[in-house]
C-alpha cells in the first residue's frame, strides 16, 4: 500500500507552497491521486494491467458513484493548486492532463450519465476474458480471481438494473448481442475451473453468475419496446464531450468545418490521379462526367492487385523491415533497433472484426512484449469475405496500414511515449494525439517519396478520406441529425468505401460518439502546428518528429503550446 501523508492535506490556499519545491510534489501527488481511483475504479485499474485488483469487481451502483465522485473533487483543488510556474514542461502537461481527466470524468458522471441510458456499458467480459487469458499468475490463482468476480456478478448485474433509467434502442440492442459473449467467458472460467480440481465446489457460483445474466437479458428485453431516448447527442452534450476527450484548442464546430474544407481538397486531388490513370486502365473508354463515380471505377479496378489470401500475415511482416529501411534512409526519424516489433496472428479469443492492430502492455506490464495482431484471412471468412477483405487492403492499402499501425506510426510513437513519459500520460494518454500522430505518419511518409506513384496516391487519397469523412459523419450524425440513407451514401459513393464497411460505420457512429472525429482532429492540430514551426528559420522535419514525441501521449494543444514557446 502506498503512504497517503498528502492525501488529507488540503494544499488549496497555503501560502509557501508554490515553490520549487512542487515539482517533485507534483508526481509524488500524481501517484497518491492514481493509486486512490484504482480502489474506487478496480475495472481500469485491471484494464491497464494491475492485476492486483483482479478479484475485485466494482458494481455500477449509486453508491460506488457517489464514492467516486467525492474522490474526484477532493483531488481537483489540490492539482488546482499547484503552480504551474513551479514545474517542469513534462509536469506541467501531466497536471493540465490530470486536471482534465477529473473534469471530464465527474462531467461524465452528472451530466453524460451513460450508466443510465448506455446498458452495454456494464459489461464485465473483458475483465474476466483478461484474467484468464494473461499470463499474469499460476492459472489456479486466475482462477480464484475470477471466482471472486463470478460471486459478485449478481449484484453487479442487481446494481446495473437500478441504474438503467431511459435506455436508447441501439445500446439495448447492443448489450443483448453481447451477453452471449459474457456467458461464453464464464464457461470459459468454469472449465478452467475444472481443470485446476476446484469445479464441483465452485458449481454453485457459476449457476448463480449465469442466472444472474439471464435476469439482466430478461430486464433488458422489458426495456427495448419503450426505449425512447435518442442515439444521437445533440449540440450541447456532444460540444461537452469533444472538449472533453479530444482536449482540442477548437471547438467540435469548427473541426467539423475544416474536415469538410480537407475533404474537397482531397477528393480535387483523388480527381487529378484518377484522370492520369484512367486511360492506362480503361483505353478509350470515356470516363464518367461525375467525379465520384469517375475516381470509384479506378480504385474498384486497381484493388484487383493483391497479395494471396494465404500470404496476408506473411507479407505483413515481411513489409516492416522494409518500412524500417525507407524511414532511415530518408532520416525522418530515429527509431529503436533494440525494440523489434513481433507481428503475430491475433490470439483466437481476440478475433472478432477482420484486422490488424497493436497490442501494447499497460504501463504497469513494461516486461511484456508489443505485439503487432493481424487476424489472419482463413475459414472462419468465406472466399466472398476473404476476397473483400483483400481488395480493401490492397497492395498500396495495406502498406499504408503498416504505416498506420506500425513504422513509423503507433508503434513507433508507442515507444518514444514509453521512453519520456510519466505514469500519467501513459495511463490518460489523449486518443487524439495518437491517433493524429498515426494519420499524419501516412501523410509523411507519402510525402517522402514512398511508393511514389499515381496508383499510391490515389489509394493514399481514398484511406485519408475515410479519416476525413469520420469527423463528418460524427458531427452530422450526432448534432446536424442526418439519417441512414444520407450516412451510407456519404460512405459508399462519395468515400468509396464498401457497403459491409459503411454498415459498420453506421452502427459505430449510433453506438458512439465523439471517438470518430480523433482521427481527423489530432492531424489538422498536428499539421497546423508543423505548418507554424515550417515558416522558422532552421526547421528541420526529422528534430520536429523527435520533438513533438518526446512529450508522451499528451494533447496536440499542450504539445504545441510547449513547442511554439507560449
Ligand atoms: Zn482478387
Ligand atoms: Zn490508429
Amino acid at each position: 500500500m502506498k503512504r497517503r501523508t498528502l492525501g488529507g492535506l488540503a494544499l488549496a490556499g497555503l501560502p509557501g507552497l508554490a515553490s520549487a519545491k512542487e515539482a517533485p510534489r507534483m508526481d509524488a501527488l500524481a501517484e497518491d491521486f492514481i493509486e486512490q481511483l484504482w480502489q474506487v475504479d478496480t475495472e481500469t485499474a485491471l484494464a491497464v494491467g494491475r492485476f492486483d485488483f483482479a478479484a475485485r469487481l466494482t458494481p455500477p451502483s449509486a453508491e460506488q458513484r457517489e464514492r467516486r465522485r467525492r474522490l474526484l473533487k477532493a483531488w481537483l483543488p489540490r492539482f488546482e493548486s499547484l503552480a504551474p510556474a513551479t514545474l517542469t514542461p513534462l509536469q506541467r502537461m501531466d497536471r493540465e492532463i490530470l486536471l482534465a481527466q477529473i473534469r471530464s470524468d465527474l462531467w461524465q458522471l452528472d451530466e453524460l450519465r451513460e450508466w443510465a441510458w448506455n446498458p452495454a456499458a456494464h459489461n464485465p467480459a473483458s475483465a474476466l476474458d483478461k484474467i484468464l487469458h494473461t499470463d499474469w499468475a499460476p492459472m489456479h490463482e486466475r482462477v480464484n480471481a475470477l471466482q471472486q468476480r463470478a460471486r459478485q456478478l449478481p449484484a453487479y448485474y442487481q446494481a446495473a438494473r437500478q441504474s438503467l433509467a431511459d435506455v436508447t434502442r441501439e445500446h439495448t440492442a447492443l448489450a443483448l448481442q453481447q451477453l452471449p459473449g459474457v456467458l461464453s467467458v464464464l464457461e470459459e472460467g468454469e472449465s478452467a475451473a475444472q481443470q485446476v480440481g476446484q469445479g464441483a465446489i465452485t458449481q454453485p457460483i457459476w449457476n448463480a453468475a449465469r442466472a444472474a445474466v439471464s435476469g439482466y437479458e430478461a430486464h433488458l428485453m422489458r426495456l427495448l419496446p419503450t426505449a425512447r431516448r435518442s442515439f444521437r447527442l445533440r449540440a450541447a452534450l456532444y460540444e461537452a464531450k469533444f472538449r472533453h476527450d479530444i482536449q482540442s484548442a477548437r471547438s467540435a464546430r469548427e473541426t467539423y468545418e475544416l474536415a469538410l474544407q480537407r475533404r474537397e481538397a482531397v477528393l480535387a486531388g483523388m480527381a487529378r490521379e484518377a484522370d492520369v490513370l484512367w486511360p492506362q486502365l480503361f483505353a478509350s473508354e470515356p470516363p464518367p462526367q461525375d467525379r465520384f463515380a469517375r475516381i470509384g471505377r479506378v480504385i474498384d479496378q486497381l484493388s484487383s492487385r493483391h497479395v494471396a489470401r494465404e500470404r496476408f500475415v506473411d507479407e505483413i511482416r515481411a513489409q516492416i523491415p522494409q518500412l524500417e529501411a525507407w524511414v532511415r534512409e530518408k532520416d525522418l526519424i530515429t527509431l529503436d533497433p533494440d525494440k523489434p516489433l513481433v507481428v503475430r496472428e491475433t490470439p483466437e479469443y481476440g478475433r472478432g472484426v477482420a484486422g490488424a492492430g497493436i497490442e501494447a502492455p499497460g504501463p504497469y506490464r513494461p516486461q511484456d512484449a508489443t505485439y503487432y495482431n493481424v487476424t489472419p484471412l482463413d475459414d472462419a471468412l468465406t472466399p466472398e469475405q476473404a476476397e473483400s477483405a483483400l481488395r480493401e487492403y490492397n497492395h498500396w492499402i495495406l502498406q499504408i496500414l503498416n504505416i498506420h499501425e506500425a513504422i513509423p506510426g503507433h508503434y513507433t510513437q508507442l515507444i518514444y511515449a514509453n521512453r519520456a513519459t510519466s505514469r500519467v500520460k501513459a495511463l490518460f494518454g489523449n486518443g487524439a494525439m495518437v491517433e493524429g500522430w498515426a494519420v499524419y505518419a501516412e501523410r509523411m511518409m507519402v510525402e517522402s517519396g514512398y511508393g511514389d506513384s499515381p496508383e499510391m496516391r490515389l489509394m493514399y487519397g481514398k484511406w485519408h478520406l475515410r479519416s476525413v469523412t469520420n469527423t463528418v459523419l460524427d458531427y452530422s450524425v450526432h448534432v446536424l441529425g442526418m439519417k441512414q440513407p444520407e450516412a451510407l451514401d456519404l460512405l459508399q459513393r462519395q468515400a468509396f468505401q464498401t457497403e459491409q464497411e459503411a454498415r459498420e460505420k453506421w452502427r459505430r457512429v449510433q453506438l458512439t460518439a465523439v471517438q470518430l472525429t480523433s482521427y481527423f482532429s489530432g492531424y489538422s492540430e498536428l499539421i497546423a502546428l508543423r505548418e507554424q514551426l515550417q515558416a522558422r528559420p532552421g526547421f528541420a522535419l526529422k528534430a520536429f518528429h523527435e520533438q513533438f514525441l518526446s512529450y508522451g501521449s499528451a494533447p496536440v494543444r499542450l504539445i504545441a503550446a510547449e513547442m511554439l514557446g507560449r
